[in-house]
Parts: structure tokens; C-alpha cells; sequence
């Protein structure tokens, strides 16, 4: 692999497990993420060439200077537009319209104008991967503008790999089960989430690693996925494939 990889939210979680996995693909990693600092010293742990900035995917201009700033250092190859934030999962008449706004701004539209500045930056082509979800695919209860953004993200995956194949640029989507990082943790110890749901329901019985996530992501942006754009990959310990209990 070579050229530079955007990873946005690469500070942590599932972004900080496609950072590790790219580096070691041997793409020199800009991640961006809300907590500057935090992507600073993960980029370090990276190595040297490595960059960690700060940059709220919600904040257009701040988007279209960070990405020609990270454009500036060489060509772009590859973006993992991952940044999200997860669901307070309150039954849907205690939400405010504030709330769903903001699961929409930061999960889909931060998302698009990821895409629309690492498309200007990919002069020699590239691929994509958007971070979609399960919540994309399949009905969840209390997850009303989550699951809306998430299915965004499956529709724009497949308008900007219909719109940019003829510029050589590859765009697909990872739609995770449910991944062992902070924000599921969180959902669990707020009693948001009950463990024994992802046993029960899942075919695995088990969370998924971030690492997991990852390498489904290092494959889609690769050279051996030279003929898919435009594709959801499910990576849910068989959660869509699941019919009902017992069967
Ligand atoms: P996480 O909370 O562990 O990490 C998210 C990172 O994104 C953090 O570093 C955070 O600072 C950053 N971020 C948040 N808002 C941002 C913004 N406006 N601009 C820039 N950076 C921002 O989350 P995670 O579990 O690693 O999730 C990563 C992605 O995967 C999200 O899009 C999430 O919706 C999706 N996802 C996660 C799971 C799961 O089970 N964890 C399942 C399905 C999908």
C-alpha cells in the first residue's frame, strides 16, 4: 500500500484499530479527530510521518482546511471515514428533535463532507470505506436517528461509488455488529445495553474486535477488492443473518 490513509475518530475505538492495521499495510496515516491531543499522541505511537490533528467532522470549513492540509504533505489514497457517536437510546417520545439533529450532523453529514474533500484530494484515485452499521440494516428500538444516519451512510456509499467509478474512486461501506470499544462499554455500564442480548441474539454469541472491523476495512480499501464499490460488508459475528431463537 502506499500513499497517505485519512482516518477520521482514528483516536480511538474502531478508528484507533484501523490506524494500527493501515500503519502496519504501510500507508503514512493522517487521523482527525474531535480530541486533537489524543490523535497526536496516537500518532506517535505510530511512528514518524504519522499525523494526528484536530477536526470536528460537523465543521465545514474546518473539514475543507484540514483535509487540504493533510492534501498538501502528498496524494491521498484512502479514507476510513469512521467518526460517529452513539444513540442515548431513549424511548423516541422523551427525544428532542435537538437530539436526532445532532446523530444526523455528526454520523452523515460530517460523513459526506469527509468524502467530498478526500475526493478532491484523491487526483490519482483512491478508495473509501464509511462507517455504517447494523442499526442500518435491521430494525433496533430507541436508535430512531442513529439507524436514520447509519442508512444514510449506506445511501451515500452507493451514490459517490456511482458518481466517482470513472474517476477511480472506489466507495464502500462496514456495517459492524456490535464492536468491544468505549461506546459500548458505556451503553452496557449506563444499563443501556444488556450483554446477554448479544448472546442471545447473535449468532457468535460474542462483541467483536475492533481489530476485526478493522482488517474488513484494510480489505475493501486494498488492491484485492478492485471490483467492489458501491457494497454494504456486514461484520456482525452473523447478527443480519440471524432468523430466530432455536432455528
Ligand atoms: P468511539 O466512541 O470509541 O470512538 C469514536 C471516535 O470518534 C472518538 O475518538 C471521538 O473523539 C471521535 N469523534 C466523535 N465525534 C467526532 C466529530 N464530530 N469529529 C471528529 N471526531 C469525532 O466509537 P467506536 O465504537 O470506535 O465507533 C466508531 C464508528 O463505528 C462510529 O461511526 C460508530 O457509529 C460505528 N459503529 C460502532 C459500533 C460499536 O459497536 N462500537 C457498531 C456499529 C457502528
Amino acid at each position: 500500500m502506499s500513499g497517505t490513509a485519512i482516518i477520521t475518530g482514528g483516536a480511538e475505538g474502531i478508528g484507533w484499530a484501523c490506524a494500527r492495521t493501515l500503519a502496519a499495510a504501510g500507508y503514512r496515516l493522517a487521523l482527525l479527530d474531535l480530541d486533537g491531543a489524543k490523535a497526536a499522541a496516537r500518532a506517535e505511537v505510530l511512528g514518524p510521518g504519522h499525523l494526528g490533528l484536530a477536526c470536528d467532522v460537523t465543521d465545514e470549513a474546518g473539514v475543507t482546511a484540514t483535509l487540504a492540509r493533510v492534501a498538501a504533505l502528498g496524494p491521498v489514497t484512502a479514507l476510513v471515514n469512521n467518526a460517529g457517536i452513539g444513540d442515548a437510546n431513549l424511548p423516541t417520545l422523551d427525544q428532542s428533535g435537538a437530539h436526532f439533529r445532532k446523530l444526523v450532523e455528526v454520523n452523515l453529514t460530517g460523513a459526506f463532507l469527509v468524502a467530498r474533500e478526500a475526493a478532491r484530494a484523491m487526483t490519482g484515485g483512491g478508495a473509501m470505506v464509511n462507517m455504517a452499521s447494523i442499526a442500518a440494516l435491521t430494525g433496533l428500538a430507541r436508535r430512531n436517528g442513529y439507524g436514520a444516519a447509519k442508512a444514510g451512510i449506506v445511501a451515500l456509499t452507493r451514490s459517490l461509488a456511482c458518481e466517482w467509478a470513472g474517476q477511480g474512486i472506489r466507495v464502500n461501506a462496514v456495517a459492524p455488529g456490535y464492536v468491544r470499544t468505549e461506546l459500548v462499554a458505556k451503553l452496557i455500564a449506563d444499563g443501556l445495553l444488556d450483554p446477554g442480548t448479544i448472546e442471545r441474539r447473535c449468532p457468535m454469541g460474542r462483541l467483536i474486535e475492533p481489530a476485526e472491523i478493522a482488517s474488513a476495512v484494510a480489505f475493501l480499501l486494498s488492491p484485492a477488492a478492485s471490483a467492489i464499490t458501491g457494497a454494504t460488508l456486514s461484520v456482525d459475528a452473523g447478527w443480519m443473518a440471524f432468523g430466530a431463537a432455536g432455528e
